[in-house]
């Protein structure tokens, strides 16, 4: 027995012993409870999931002149449909995160246009390489996308090919006319260019579809570095096909494809890996 507790009584001995156990249960109590607050706080500080962790797809060379590894291959939803006249091709393959974009897009304007699904054209075949009918499309980094549109009423139409539009963003059919859904194709665009993991270099569209979706996205109230970034990417090639049917969408190779994977230019100034991509360009060390 200790001199402590033979000086004291047995009563006062069973209050030092509950108040032992009061402080210990304190003390435990305070730990978890800043353990709790701890946690909250890591919680907080957590940054935001990182979308550019090296993804298992590879895109080798250039888009017109190159391979795709370990492909991913785009999962068709309620959102997210291919253009029927492409459906039985099966060419559906891309990288990780052109893949995730198109995904993440369709998903998007589905949480917000429920009737609405989005249309794409071939992306790429399963190893990548010469697809018929396209120079590019070779290396998982190419996607033709169809517009959305509305019929007379503003319902929601998909048809069994590309539509063309003319200027006024019409395009006449034998079954009444169809229009250029502004609202859902600056959408679609603006969902794109903000996408947190894939990087686009180039949406070709018509000029005519180009001024549209500009008008749009300044009715919208975007602000004008945004705007200016999408005129810049949205670009009408300055031969052969004016694309006034589809999108054709490029992304730049992802950070952990490279080198094997090329880019060619423009590089755009806002995406942060472009000062040294112009640096190799120039053959100066970056
Ligand atoms: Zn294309």
């Amino acid at each position: 027995m200790s001199s402590d507790s033979s000086n004291v009584s047995p009563q006062n001995r069973n209050l030092r012993a509950i108040a032992r156990v009061v402080g210990t249960c304190g003390i435990v109590l305070v730990c978890c409870l800043l353990g709790v607050a701890r946690g909250a706080a890591l919680d907080d500080a957590r940054p935001e999931p990182n979308l550019r962790l090296p993804s298992t797809s590879v895109s080798s060379g250039l888009p017109w002149k190159g391979r795709l590894l370990r492909a991913v291959r785009l999962r068709m939803s309620a959102a997210l449909a291919p253009v029927a006249e492409y459906a039985r091709s099966g060419n559906f393959y891309g990288t990780s995160e052109l893949v995730s974009m198109l995904e993440r897009t369709a998903n998007a304007i589905a949480a917000r246009w429920p009737e609405s699904q989005m249309s794409v054209g071939e992306l790429s075949g399963p190893h990548g390489g010469k697809l018929g009918g396209h120079r590019s499309h070779r290396n998982g980094r190419d996607v033709d996308v169809a517009f959305f549109m509305q019929d007379a009423e503003g319902r929601s139409s998909r048809m069994d090919a590309f539509v063309t539009f003319n200027r006024h963003g019409s395009a006449p059919r034998a079954r009444g006319k169809l229009f250029f859904d502004d609202e859902k194709n600056w959408a679609m665009v603006a969902s794109m260019l903000r996408d947190p993991e894939a990087r686009v270099q180039y949406m070709f569209v018509a000029k005519s579809i180009r001024a549209r979706l500009l008008r749009e996205g300044a009715r919208h109230g975007e602000n004008e570095e945004f705007l200016r970034t999408a005129a810049t990417v949205m670009v009408q090639p300055k031969r052969g096909h004016k694309h006034a049917n589809h999108f054709h969408v490029r992304i730049y190779c992802a950070r952990d494809d490279r080198p094997q994977c090329r880019d060619a230019a423009p590089y755009w100034p806002w995406y942060e890996d472009t000062q040294r991509l112009l640096a190799r360009q120039s053959g100066a060390q970056p």
